[in-house]
């Protein structure tokens, strides 16, 4: 595949590996040519025309998961875990690749992307082990007469469908945790990322991965891609992170067929920060839970709700941390956020913005565009601030972007209710000086994961995933691979 230096995919190569689909362990280009471009939002630049999966493609990437389903279920699990470690091991081996594909992609700086592309690693890595320690059960004499064996199967056939925040992690999630349950998969990236996602696929698959086990299939035209996900019978599962709107259609359209569907859906996540907190500390955290990513990020800290006795001293240090980030060129070491993946997040973010202002909250630090180019811009950081009981409407919507929205309230309690007040439950946080007083708030908040003094980190063995809107099922951790299980019960008559 052409990397040059600074990461972008050469582009124009026509049929190039890295730009075709991947069906049946081969590469291959769309039905009709078909293409559509992949943009650098860092400049503009077009990365690499990729194939283009019309429904028909995506039928055939679904014939040929469900060719390869019953060998790869039936594969002993010492030998799929020798494959997924071997794929784990090519990625390590790849991983500057890997980050510099992510960053031109994402526009994310290469330091951050380089994160990623480690985490993508180890969760793979993680995820192979996990294959050895697959559940199930013996029951013996459940009667005088029969014995009782509980087996845990592959669900079958899973579409993933990915966001482009995370390009190579939320593949590592999806597709590590169903490739160790034995599922064979079908994954769409999203539009704005196909390419970290075809090259994770084609180095499992020179690894050893047999043909037929994940497929990738890039759109532009996701809801063709969707619909032959809902609608045909040979997929058993659609694994989705991305908005709420697409997950409840997919929810709703997937009823039809009683298919199973797990839901990853963003959240709102609220920060309660009490009068005993390390204020200085506490801004620093909250700078890196907010502004990661340039504040694209489901678990980012969206509202902060802070006890008015430290208001003050967290804003001020909050305004210094905030004005010290580098906004730029995601190729510089010293940058910490790049552009937003495009125009349309950029001008969503600057509505909220203005709606929040307009709804009475006061803009103190940042916002306001940097630089711009033709498909995307660099968007500077901002802090809103509102006092309790007077928050702006927008307010109780994600903002997938950076800014941070800070609450004055009264006290704890508020504090606390004014958090749970939402209709999601992904993440959550507090800041307290009190361990015990730490861990009662974090029983209180009602979120999927909590973190204590801290920004939350990703690591494999822990369950992650919503409560409320924010979704349905679980990833990572044990928890993640059952997800792609289904318990079968045999009775043996003695
Ligand atoms: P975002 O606004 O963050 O891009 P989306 O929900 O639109 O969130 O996208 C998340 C993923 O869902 C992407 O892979 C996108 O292509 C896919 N997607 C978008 N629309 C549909 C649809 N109608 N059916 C299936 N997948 C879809």
């Amino acid at each position: 595949m052409g990397t040059k230096a600074n990461g972008a995919v050469e582009a124009g190569a026509g049929e190039n590996a890295a730009q075709e689909l991947f069906i049946g362990g081969r590469t291959r280009p769309a039905s009709g040519d078909r293409r559509f471009p992949v943009h650098d939002p860092a400049t503009g630049e077009v990365l690499a025309h990729v194939a283009d999966a019309t429904g028909d493609d995506v039928a055939a990437a679904v014939s040929a998961a469900h060719a390869a389903r019953e060998s790869w279920s039936h594969t002993p699990a010492w030998q799929r875990y020798e494959v997924l470690r071997d794929g784990a091991d090519a990625l390590r081996r790849d991983v500057s690749a890997m980050a510099e594909l992510i960053s031109a992609e994402t526009g994310k700086p290469v330091r951050e992307a380089l994160g990623e592309a480690h985490n993508t690693v180890r969760f793979f890595e993680w995820f192979s082990h996990e294959t050895l320690r697959l559940p199930g059960e013996a029951w013996p004499e459940i009667t005088p007469t029969r014995d009782a064996i509980v087996v845990a199967e592959p669900v079958g056939v899973v579409a993933a469908i990915t966001p482009w925040n995370f390009p190579a992690f939320m593949v590592a999630c999806k597709v590590g945790a169903a490739l160790a349950a034995g599922c064979t998969v079908v994954l769409k990236p999203a539009e704005q990322t196909p390419l970290t996602a075809l090259f994770i696929a084609r180095a499992l698959h020179a690894a050893g991965l047999p043909d037929g086990v994940l497929n990738v299939v890039p759109t532009s035209d996701p809801a063709s891609a969707g619909q032959v996900f809902l609608h045909d019978a040979r997929v058993d599962c659609i694994s989705f992170t991305g908005s709420r709107a697409i997950g409840e259609l997919l929810m709703r359209e997937a009823a039809a067929s009683i298919k199973r569907v797990l839901l990853e859906l963003g959240g709102n996540s609220p920060v309660v920060v009490l009068d005993d907190a390390d204020i200085a500390a506490t801004a620093s955290r909250l700078v890196q839970a907010r502004y990661l990513n340039a504040g694209q990020a489901c678990v980012a800290a969206n509202r902060v709700y802070v006890v008015e006795s430290v208001a003050e001293a967290l804003l001020a240090e909050l305004g210094m941390a905030v004005r010290a980030l580098n906004v730029g060129d995601p190729r510089r070491d010293d940058t910490n956020l790049g552009p937003l993946i495009d125009l349309a997040a950029v001008e969503r973010i600057e509505t909220q913005i203005d709606r929040a202002v307009a709804q009475g909250a006061e803009l103190t630090t940042g916002g306001g565009r940097l630089k711009e180019n033709a498909v995307s811009a660099f968007v500077r950081p901002a802090v809103l601030t509102a006092q309790g009981g007077q928050e702006p409407a927008v307010f109780s919507e994600e903002i997938f972007g950076p800014v941070l929205a800070v609450v004055t309230c009264r006290d704890e309690a508020e504090a606390i209710s004014l958090a749970n007040d939402t209709e999601y439950g992904l993440a959550a946080y507090v800041f307290t000086g009190d361990a015990d007083r730490g861990l009662r708030i974090a029983r209180a908040l009602r979120a999927g994961s909590v973190a204590v003094n801290g920004a939350l980190t990703s690591e494999p063995q822990l369950p992650f995933g919503g409560m409320k809107a924010s979704g349905l099922g679980r990833e990572r951790g044990r928890a993640g691979v059952e997800e792609f299980l289904e318990l079968k019960t045999i009775q043996l008559a003695k």
